[in-house]
């Protein structure tokens, strides 16, 4: 057996000759996806060969003497302070951004007010998408503005026109692309750089995509935030967030993390290390599924627009296909006419479709969306705004649910 290394590009290739036959290997970094997502986080030779991490309760570490606990030199001190478990999640997470560090939190809100409330204080100015995740609004106009922060909301079509808005106490600009439940594209390389310019950091609720879709750290964005609750625990059963840092943010986000004592239970953590091995699968289905779904409504009757940035006819297309590398189960349906009449009797008439909130698990989910709150990407819409999960159902059976939706819906 022979071998030499070779670098093509950035990507390190082997070539390996085993009885006459050339294989090429491609070096760890640049494995595919399914076969990064089926390795990542695990060491199995640091605990006995076991291939998943042991799931460790802990508040108590003990140190082997006084000088240790004194100096406090060793890895592991407190349970709020990290664990294998919540490490091997951690480090699975910084793989797939490609961040110096993150936190696990318990829910996916916590993932956003976290870092709000590491980079904020007194004084200073916050931009915030206007059509962002509406928890993430609340706490903005509650609890920053009683901090005494200065909140301010932007169009999410900007771009680099966010220039105009930003001061010389501007410190955050959150963003979040597509945005919630409308699902506007945001321009983030060029608000990243308009930002950087001015001195803030930029952060991104980057849920709809996940890292497999796309990577906020590669276009200019400090602090990635993920409500992991949604696709990578991925059964509706477990609530929990990440944030991931550049080099540059993670000394203050971490320090934030620990000072507030936001840690997460084990077994959560192990949950969604475990979601994380078959992600890959599971999006790839739901990508497809809502994929096919949202063109088959674009033809319906009754219907207005669809509200997906994977359609030729979203106007955020553009920057999508330029950013990402794939689309997620969520996006929603304008129905052509009608207002909560309509939006209920569709609702109502769907049999395999659940209502309620959330998304990102196995099941299909479907929700009247309030845009109540917007103060600018309000829309004009001509009927209801429904939001629709695509779960792992098969598709025919949810177009059948969906058009006894719509009848019901004219019918109303
Ligand atoms: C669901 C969601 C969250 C919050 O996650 P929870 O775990 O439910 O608290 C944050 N951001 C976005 C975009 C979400 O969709």
């Amino acid at each position: 057996m022979t071998c030499c290394g070779q670098s093509r590009g950035q990507i390190k290739r082997i070539t390996v000759q085993f009885d006459g036959q050339v294989m090429v290997k491609i070096s760890k970094e640049n494995h595919g996806i399914n076969t990064q997502l089926a390795h990542v986080g695990n060491d199995p030779h640091a605990f006995f060969g076991f291939v998943n991490p042991p799931v460790v309760h802990a508040s108590t570490v003990l140190f082997p003497n006084a000088d240790t606990i004194s100096r406090r030199a060793q890895k592991y001190t407190y349970g709020t302070r990290g664990t294998p478990t919540t490490d091997a999640l951690a480090s699975a997470i910084d793989h797939l951004e490609g961040s110096a560090g993150t936190i696990i939190v318990p829910s996916g809100l916590a993932a956003v007010t976290i870092p709000l409330l590491a980079f904020l204080g007194a004084g200073d100015h916050v931009l915030i998408v206007d059509s962002v995740y509406h928890p993430t609004r609340h706490f903005a106009d509650t609890m920053l503005k009683r901090l005494g922060v200065e909140v301010q909301y932007y169009e999410p079509s900007i771009g680099a026109g966010i220039s105009s808005l930003l001061k010389s106490n501007t410190r955050v600009v959150f963003t979040e692309s597509p945005g919630s439940n409308t699902f506007e594209m945001q321009d983030i390389p060029a608000i990243s750089k308009a930002a950087k310019a001015a001195g803030a950091v930029v952060m991104m609720d980057n849920t709809w995509a996940t890292p497999l879709y796309f990577k906020p750290l590669d276009y200019g964005v400090d602090i990635s935030i993920h409500a992991a609750t949604k696709y990578p625990a991925g059964h509706s059963d477990v609530l929990m967030g990440t944030v991931s840092a550049n080099e540059a943010c993670w000394p203050q986000l971490h320090e934030t993390f620990v000072t507030m004592g936001c840690c997460s239970a084990p077994d959560d953590v192990y949950q969604v290390l475990r979601g994380l091995r078959t992600m890959g699968v599971r999006l790839e289905h739901h990508r497809k599924s809502a994929l096919e779904i949202a063109r088959w409504l674009e033809k319906q009757p009754g219907v207005a627009r669809v509200l997906h940035p994977a359609l030729e006819s979203h106007p955020g297309h553009a920057i999508w296909k330029r950013d990402f590398s794939g689309s997620s189960g969520i996006f929603s349906v304008v129905l052509d006419s009608g207002g909560q009449k309509q939006a209920h009797a569709f609702l109502d008439a769907l049999e395999i479709f659940g209502l309620g909130y959330s998304w990102g698990g196995y099941e299909s989910l479907a929700v009247h969306v309030f845009l109540g709150d917007r103060t600018i990407a309000s829309g004009a819409y001509s009927g209801p705004v429904l939001r629709l999960q695509i779960g792992l159902e098969d598709v025919e059976d949810l177009k059948v649910d969906i058009a006894r939706g719509l009848l019901a819906a004219a019918k109303a």
